[in-house]
């Protein structure tokens, strides 16, 4: 079932079951309040007939003998019967009616078992008895006389403790039944309508509030079969609306898919390029060693191109271990002032006189971290140096400590990168022009991100800042370690 149409049907059901439940409960108390109005009418009528009866002493009791009944209201029906079912007086608008007005309340009268009200009467007091009326004493009950729908009260009338009779009063309940049958009607055409409506409008709200959804499907499936992640889905909606944000966050996962997908690709032709070349130079200078014998100029050619290799093989294995996340930092006191003059050392030996390699700043400082890594990171900083400075060129390695963080700078005068493009020279597989020079210390755009990774991993981080033409400088900042 489509989202749209369980939303309708959810919120449909409830509305119907509320308007049940209120235009119900709005009958019943209706119906229970005109049938208490009526109810106290027929005591009160009830009270005036009994409080205007003489009952006339008759010998052997067998029936009532009242004078005319007083009550002539035309709707209001009375009937007076003797206790053993004889009809005996009513009321002048029901001459023409023989029937009881409750029968099952008469003796002898009723369809089903005849209610009892005692011991039958022989022989009694006629003294007429008249008590206020207690609630019980009364007995409520719907009746049809004729066709016409009456409530009807029956009340016993006793003469020191025997029955003498029954006196039944009654008024039709045409008003309160016109009245309930209305509310009825009303309530059915109203909460119809008003269902009917909601389902309507619901319907069309729901449309408006999904059709985006729908076009970032349509886009979505349109990308899939195109194959072309550098689609976007327009934003039609408020970003800050569900739908803004949820087609926001594909945009951003397209985006990032997209730079994801063209660095791989980018990666492969680089990792390609860079296994190629020197196995191309490894072939060349074998077929050379085969025809004029091994020379130590291609025996070195040879090794450095195996050793390229390595370094590239080498990356590409850390940064799957950083990826599977099983590259475990051991971390222990490290002092990195001599770390780094280490590292000096490595870039004098690699930089094989061509390049100038100085210390600016040089304070004491520790560390708590594994000193492999962040001598690779500085290793990597400085190879990138050498690598990218023209001979004649100027490296700088230099550390401070600055409030609470080891500062390390690795600078050199080389040719600098484009404002555009430091932002992304972090990213992974990421070269600023494939075709600058790489010589002999080239790498395939890991070195940065495998720097940072070991930056973040000691709560650090790593940063660039560089003019074009005039040289780059990459900052560490590390936390200085404790005692
Ligand atoms: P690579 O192995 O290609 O050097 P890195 O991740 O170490 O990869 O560096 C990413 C890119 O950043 C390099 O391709 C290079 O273009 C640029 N870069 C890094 N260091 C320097 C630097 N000191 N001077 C100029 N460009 C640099």
């Amino acid at each position: 079932m489509s989202l749209r149409a369980r939303l309708i049907l959810g919120y449909s059901t409830l509305l119907a079951a509320i308007l049940f439940l209120f235009g119900a409960s709005l009958f019943f108390i209706l119906r229970y309040t005109l049938t208490q109005q009526i109810d106290q009418a027929l005591r009160e009528s009830t009270e005036d007939i009994l409080g205007s009866m003489t009952v006339r002493r008759v010998e052997d009791l067998k029936f009532l003998n009242l004078p005319p009944l007083p009550f002539s209201s035309s709707n209001t029906y009375v009937q007076v019967w003797s206790a053993d079912g004889e009809l005996l007086s009513f009321s002048p608008n029901m001459q023409s009616v023989r029937d009881p007005l409750s029968p099952a309340a008469v003796p002898g009268q009723g369809k089903g078992t005849p209610i009892s009200y005692g011991p039958n009467l022989e022989g009694a007091s006629a003294t007429p008895v008249y008590t206020p009326l207690p609630a019980e004493d009364l007995r409520f009950s719907d009746t049809n006389i004729r066709g016409l729908h009456m409530r009807v009260v029956t009340k016993t009338i006793w003469v020191e403790d025997r029955l003498l009779g029954l006196l039944q009063v009654g008024t039709p309940l045409t008003v309160v039944d016109r009245a309930l049958s209305i509310l009825f009607f009303e309530l059915a055409i109203g909460g119809g309508s008003a269902l009917l409506l909601s389902v309507l409008i619901g319907n069309w709200i729901a449309l408006g509030a999904l059709r985006p959804l729908e076009s970032v499907t349509a886009t979505a499936i349109q990308i899939t079969h195109a194959d072309d992640l550098s689609r976007r889905i327009p934003l039609e909606v408020s970003a800050s609306s569900e739908v803004g944000r949820l087609i926001l966050a594909f945009n951003d996962t397209l985006e990032r898919l997209e730079k994801l997908f063209s660095a791989q690709s980018r990666f492969l032709a680089d990792v390609s390029h860079e296994l190629r070349t020197p196995l191309t130079s490894i072939r060349g200078n074998v077929d050379l060693i085969r025809k004029m014998g091994a020379d130590s100029e291609s025996l070195e050619s040879v090794q450095s191109e195996v050793d390229r290799m390595s370094r590239l093989v080498g990356d590409l294995l850390m940064l799957s271990r950083v990826e599977a996340g099983t590259l475990p930092l051991v971390k222990a006191p490290v002092e990195v002032d001599t770390l780094l003059l280490e590292v000096m050392q490595q870039a004098i030996g690699l930089a094989q006189g061509k390049i100038e390699i100085c210390i600016g700043n040089l304070e004491q400082a520790s560390v708590v971290g594994d000193r492999d890594r962040l001598k690779q990171l500085l290793l990597n900083l400085v190879v990138n140096a050498l690598q990218y400075t023209q001979p004649g060129g100027r490296v700088v390695l230099s550390l401070r400590v600055i409030d609470d963080c080891v500062h390390m700078t690795v600078s050199d005068n080389g040719p600098g990168i484009p404002r555009e493009e430091l932002p992304f020279i972090f990213d992974r597989f990421y070269r600023v022009e494939k075709s600058r020079s790489r010589g002999p210390l080239g790498g395939s755009g890991l070195g940065l991100s495998i720097a940072q990774w070991i930056a973040h991993g000691h709560d650090g981080r790593i940063e660039a800042a560089s003019e074009p033409g005039k040289g780059t400088t990459f900052s560490v900042w590390l936390p200085m370690g404790k005692g």
